[in-house]
């Protein structure tokens, strides 16, 4: 071959490399869209939208705390290969914000999902002033405003499978739009008055606005503070004078906190019970119901009903 048509199949090789490399329509003939997220929160909706389009893995494994994860080196590798990044936002990845500054500056697709909601259906946070509370799963409707923009991210990078993402993105919300429905009614079978819900942290603030529950953490909405002693006697006498009959511990937080707390109110005379686990920052194991957003909210809503029906005479 002659030397000037070596060269020119040199260039048309380049050139033709560099435009695959800025095209944001991922070429996926011989692998799925690979895509990351923080939470299994997050993952278990991209999973709903994608279906065995997708490869999907969450740094984050059940029962992990976010406020405290510090990424590995192993998760910042697994985000330079992704295709796709969707972290929580609002600071709930407390540990983890210079990764998703460097990841900015990288090519790789990357959307917080609490970025999506206009800020009115935000709830601000009382301890750190002009910040919001990053919990923003557990009302449901809330979380339904996540999926389209998901959704449409995905079409983005892989337009080939969009009737499939769009298809399974509406029968998800649909869904969604049961699981609310269930949640209200359970709710509902509380008096107004009796809807108190006590745990281990603030992750339960959007639930309480959503679903009428008047909701104390014993930390705040970052476990990374600790509970005062201050607090752990406010609440043992707000619990005492209620008679509120149970508390509740989370699978993401230590339990020795409500325990002090539970003992605080024998010491005032009154019992108080540990309503059960919730799960409120991950998801349960994978392969259980509670592995997933939809069983984990009904679990949830099951778990605290039942538990605070016992002080409705
Ligand atoms: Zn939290």
């Amino acid at each position: 071959m002659k030397k000037w048509t070596m060269l020119v199949l040199v260039i048309i090789i380049s050139i033709s490399l560099i435009g695959c490399g800025n095209n944001q329509n991922v070429k996926r003939d011989s692998r799925k869209l690979n895509v990351v997220t923080t939470t299994t929160i997050l993952a278990d909706i991209v999973k709903n939208i994608g279906g065995d389009k997708l490869e999907v893995e969450a740094l984050m494994g059940p029962g992990i705390d976010p406020h405290l994860y510090k990424a590995s080196a192993g998760d910042v590798q697994k985000m330079m290969n992704a295709d796709f990044i969707i972290f929580n936002g609002l600071h709930l990845e407390g540990k983890m914000s210079d990764v998703f500054e460097k990841l900015n500056k990288s090519d790789v697709k990357t959307i917080a999902a609490a970025d999506v909601l206009d800020n009115s259906k935000l709830i601000e946070s009382e301890e750190f002033e002009g910040n919001y509370d990053p919990h923003i799963w557990f009302d449901v409707k809330l979380w339904m405003e996540i999926v389209d923009v998901i959704k449409d991210n995905l079409i983005e990078l892989d337009s080939e499978n969009k009737d499939i993402y769009i298809s399974n993105s509406e029968k998800y919300k649909d869904e969604l739009k049961k699981l609310d429905e269930y949640v209200i009614s359970r709710a509902k079978e509380l008096p107004d008055d009796k809807r108190i819900l006590i745990t281990a942290h603030d992750a339960f603030s959007y639930f309480g606005k959503a679903y009428g529950f008047q909701v104390k953490g014993l930390q705040g909405i970052s476990t990374a503070a600790e509970a005062g002693t201050l607090d752990v006697k406010e609440l043992a006498d707000f619990i005492s004078e209620k008679e509120i009959p149970a508390i509740f511990i989370e699978s993401s937080v230590p339990t020795k906190n409500i325990e002090a707390l539970q003992a605080a109110v024998k010491d005032r005379g009154f019992n108080v019970e540990i309503g059960g686990e919730l799960f409120s920052d991950s998801l349960g194991d994978p392969g259980t119901e509670e592995g997933t957003y939809i069983g984990t909210v009904k679990f949830n809503i099951d778990t605290i009903v039942d538990a605070l029906l016992k002080g409705v005479n």
